[in-house]
């Protein structure tokens, strides 16, 4: 029988699993708390199990790790990893220092199917979903460098559409919230979609809280469609839709990202029809002036048009607020993760 791995289980699964083998659920909590609390990597660590209930963990299952093919470090301090997966493909995970804390933006997939013209991840296509242990394990590898700070925040913003692969994306979540486990608080954790509005429906039903971001990034169908082919599969009018019925809890926001793209999304009047169009959504916004990548056929807007794109949203009473991307000098900011074997291998650290 092939081992399966650990890291995609929930503690209930297994909780479930030691009392089918005769063993007491609570063994669970422990190898939960010594694989994300503790950070042990093996079993001979996990040294409150029987040497029985050790031998029955070794027999059914494995533990493995992500390899760091090559790390890059960025002059405001944040890290971006090149991780490699069991089959040789690799993912990205960038790790932000801020004042208090630290935040890691997590793959979901190797690539992306969505096509968003603007996005380097998307010009890769879809190449594989990654399972919820690979989405856990980036958390644990960008954690060994969080230190001072603690890893408090969780986005997912990297690679990926993480609503495309939705079961491993909510299982990961779990593991990730729970107490015996990294305790993330669901607060503190935000899944970005492109837009994806049945799941965006089923999200909020979810036991897991976690904070929804949906990248829009355009203002009118024939915009969004035009940089967004998802927008064609379901066009603004079902997204805004879904977003008003979705159930938020006291003082929770809907984010919005809109990328700022010079000539094409960043005119007064763009700002007009985004307030006129989020028109009984709970939401804040979040701009998000574009990361050029060296071949794109867009260009950034100029710093005054982008101050003047949030002046004019803050004085309609507006939250907007500006995202500065972190690592930009290693291509570790939004839209310019893309794996590939040959990255800068020479910049190589540790
Ligand atoms: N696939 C998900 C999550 C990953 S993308 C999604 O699209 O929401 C994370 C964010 O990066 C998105 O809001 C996207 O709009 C933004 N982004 C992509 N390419 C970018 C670029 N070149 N410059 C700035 N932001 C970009
Ligand atoms: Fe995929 Fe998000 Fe990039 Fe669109 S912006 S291609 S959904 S990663």
């Amino acid at each position: 029988m092939t081992p399966h791995n650990l890291k995609d289980w929930t503690r209930a699964r297994l909780r479930d699993w030691f009392s089918e083998h005769n063993e007491r659920p609570f063994r669970a909590d422990q190898v939960f708390t010594w694989l994300y609390q503790k950070n042990v990597s093996d079993w001979d660590g996990m040294s409150n199990l029987a040497k029985s209930t050790r031998q029955l963990l070794i027999d059914n299952f494995h533990l493995p790790r992500l390899t760091r093919v090559a790390e890059r470090v960025s002059q405001d301090d944040s890290r971006k990893y090149l991780l490699g997966l069991q089959d040789g493909k690799t993912i990205e995970t960038v790790l932000m220092p801020h004042h208090d804390h630290h935040t890691v933006c997590v793959s979901s997939q190797v690539g992306c199917a969505m096509g968003c013209s603007f996005c380097v991840t998307g010009k890769m296509g879809l190449i594989r979903n990654l399972s919820a242990g690979e989405i856990v394990e980036q958390v644990v590898e960008a954690r060994r460098d969080a230190t001072g700070l603690p890893l408090r925040n969780i986005v997912f913003m990297g690679m990926g559409e993480p609503f495309h692969n939705y079961d491993q994306v909510m299982t990961a979540l779990e593991i990730l919230t729970d107490e015996y486990g990294f305790n993330f608080s669901q607060r503190r954790v935000t899944v970005s979609t492109s837009g994806l509005v049945p799941q965006i429906r089923r999200f909020g039903q979810e036991r897991v809280k976690a904070n929804l971001a949906i990248s829009l990034n355009g203002s009118s169908d024939t915009v969004r469609g035009r940089l967004m082919p998802v927008n064609k599969r379901y066009n603004l009018a079902q997204l805004v839709q879904v977003c008003q019925e979705f159930p938020l809890e006291a003082r929770k926001r809907i984010t919005f990202e809109y990328i700022l793209l010079k000539g094409i999304t960043d005119s007064i009047d763009d700002a007009k029809s985004l307030i006129r169009l989020l028109h009984g959504v709970k939401f804040k916004i979040n701009l998000i002036p574009f990361n050029a990548a060296p071949d794109s056929e867009y260009q950034r807007s100029d710093w005054e048009q982008i101050q003047r794109f949030q002046r004019y949203l803050l004085d309609r009473g507006v939250v907007a607020t500006l995202r500065i991307s972190k690592g930009q000098d290693i291509q570790g900011a939004c839209g310019q993760l893309r794996s590939e074997q040959g990255l800068a291998v020479e910049e190589e650290v540790g």
